[in-house]
């Protein structure tokens, strides 16, 4: 079992997630963050520390392509551990649908560097 992020963190990126994991395995894409799924040792206190209830739980149904996205992307973005602000037009975005095939991007984010 593991955690993945979901469709509602594109372009929100609150990223106080980061700061809770005690194994640190969010990776930093350039408009939204991933869990490394063998990183990850299943604790859940990411879960309700996400303000747009993005990340869930793998035993939750249909999320497939969302298990296969945080897995691809875990290896090659950049971890990331220390939380930055959120983008100023985040609140734009949480809650709107389909963000995944509006806006995802494959690019990298700056990671903790
Ligand atoms: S707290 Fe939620 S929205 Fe923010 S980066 Fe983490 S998963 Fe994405
Ligand atoms: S469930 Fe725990 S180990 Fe997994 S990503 Fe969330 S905080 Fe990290």
């Amino acid at each position: 079992m593991t955690y993945v992020v979901t469709d509602n963190c594109i372009k929100c990126k609150y990223m106080d997630c980061v700061e809770v994991c005690p194994v640190d395995c969010f990776y930093e894409g350039e408009n939204m963050l991933v869990i490394h799924p063998d990183e990850c040792i299943d604790c859940g206190v990411c879960e309700p520390e996400c303000p747009a209830e993005a990340i869930k739980p793998d035993t939750e149904p249909n999320l497939d392509k969302w298990l296969k996205i945080n897995a691809d992307y875990a290896v090659q973005w950049p971890n990331i551990a220390i939380k930055r602000d959120a983008p100023a037009d985040a609140k734009t975005y949480d809650g709107e649908t389909g963000k995944f095939e509006k806006y995802f991007s494959a690019e990298p984010g700056q990671g903790d560097a």
